[in-house]
């Protein structure tokens, strides 16, 4: 991939940034299976099965609370199907079982999926879920990998950022040729010189497309991630590889490229699409409403050589120091479906 950019490039000249975070994570997925202790990040069903134990539930005390019989469960970028699986068997317990709709692009992780959710559908992308029945989403770390777009504040005023090819045939970010002032708010217009600020079109989009299909449907979403409310200043642009910050201009399409998320923005698609939002809150909290602590005192009850390990997971998906702040979730409903449990009012 790093050649084929490379030569993309040298041809055509500088790439915006949303475009190599694209092309790189599009061949990143598409070849392996990132996650976990052998790859490049874990992510919070990995390290516990109690995070999709929670969202099981709140998932199906809504759905009982909503009153539908049969309803779509679906999730986008469902990494290992870890999550899906752990909701399902908590789900079976207590409401009427639904279809499953996973939305994958990468090959490698689809095969990874359907060994861990049997007979779940596959999409390539929203446009493709189905409409027929009320539906409930789930998002966790996916919005974080779509590409963004940057404007940095340099000697000419704001341009967008692109990357270009320098002398030693390296990638590096540049600034674009048209102005941009008029696309950035008001208020961070004036930022000092070398600020950047970010935004996500494709999670609007996706956003927008969410809340159209949920007014359509009937139903609700959950996204996850890491992320913050409104535009701001500051660069979230990042690569992991191997559990390690690296440089995300070194070898696109063997590192994770993400960034965080935009709640305010991802807000504004939804409601914007008439959806009710609630949040976003810390997902300490969250999943603290939902009964995280009373779920780990019995998972170490019943295995008492685990009780320490157990007592670990908790505090890394709820501490405020671990995963419970910097992760924020968002719920967002049609309008005649019920509130959210796991949201103070
Ligand atoms: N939700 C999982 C995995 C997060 S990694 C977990 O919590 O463990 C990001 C996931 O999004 C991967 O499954 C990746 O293949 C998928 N993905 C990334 N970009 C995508 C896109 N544009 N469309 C669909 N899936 C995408």
């Amino acid at each position: 991939m790093g050649a084929r950019l490379a030569a993309l490039i040298a041809r055509g000249g500088a790439i915006p940034l949303s475009h190599y975070i694209a092309y790189a994570n599009q061949a990143y997925y598409a070849g392996r299976d990132p996650l976990g202790a052998e790859g490049d990040f874990t992510t919070a069903p990995e390290i516990s099965q109690m995070f999709g134990e929670m969202l099981g539930l709140w998932a199906a005390d809504l759905a009982l609370r909503a009153g539908v019989g049969d309803f779509a469960l679906a999730e986008l970028g469902p990494g290992r199907g870890t999550l899906m699986a752990d909701m399902l068997r908590v789900m079976a317990r207590h409401a009427p079982p639904a279809r499953v709709h996973l939305v994958e692009t990468s090959p490698v992780l689809r095969d990874v999926q359907a060994a861990a959710v049997p007979g779940a559908i596959f999409h390539d992308d929203i446009q493709h879920l189905p409409d027929d029945l009320p539906i409930i989403l789930i998002a966790n770390e996916f919005f974080d990998a779509l590409p963004i777009r940057q404007l940095r504040r340099g000697e000419h005023g704001w341009r967008e950022v692109f990357v270009r090819l320098n002398d030693d045939g390296q990638f590096a970010p540049c600034d674009g040729d048209v102005p941009m002032e008029a696309v950035v708010p008001a208020a961070l217009r004036g930022a000092a010189p070398g600020s950047i600020i970010e935004a996500c079109p494709a999670a609007s989009a996706i956003a927008t497309g969410i809340a159209k299909l949920i007014t359509r449907a009937g139903g609700a979403m959950l996204a996850v991630d890491y992320g913050h409310m409104g535009a701001r200043i500051g660069n979230s642009f990042q690569a992991l590889s191997r559990h390690q910050f690296a440089d995300p201009f070194v070898e696109p399409g063997s590192r994770d490229l993400t960034a965080h998320v935009d709640f305010g923005a991802l807000r504004a698609a939804l409601e914007g699409g008439g959806l009710m939002v609630q949040g976003p809150v810390g997902q300490g909290d969250f999943l603290r409403a939902l009964g995280l602590d009373a779920r780990a005192n019995s998972l170490a009850r019943a295995h008492p050589p685990r009780a320490a390990a157990i007592a670990g997971e908790a505090h890394r998906l709820t501490h405020g120091d671990e995963m419970g702040t910097l992760f924020q979730v968002l719920a967002a409903r049609s309008p005649h479906w019920p509130a959210s449990e796991g949201f103070a009012p």
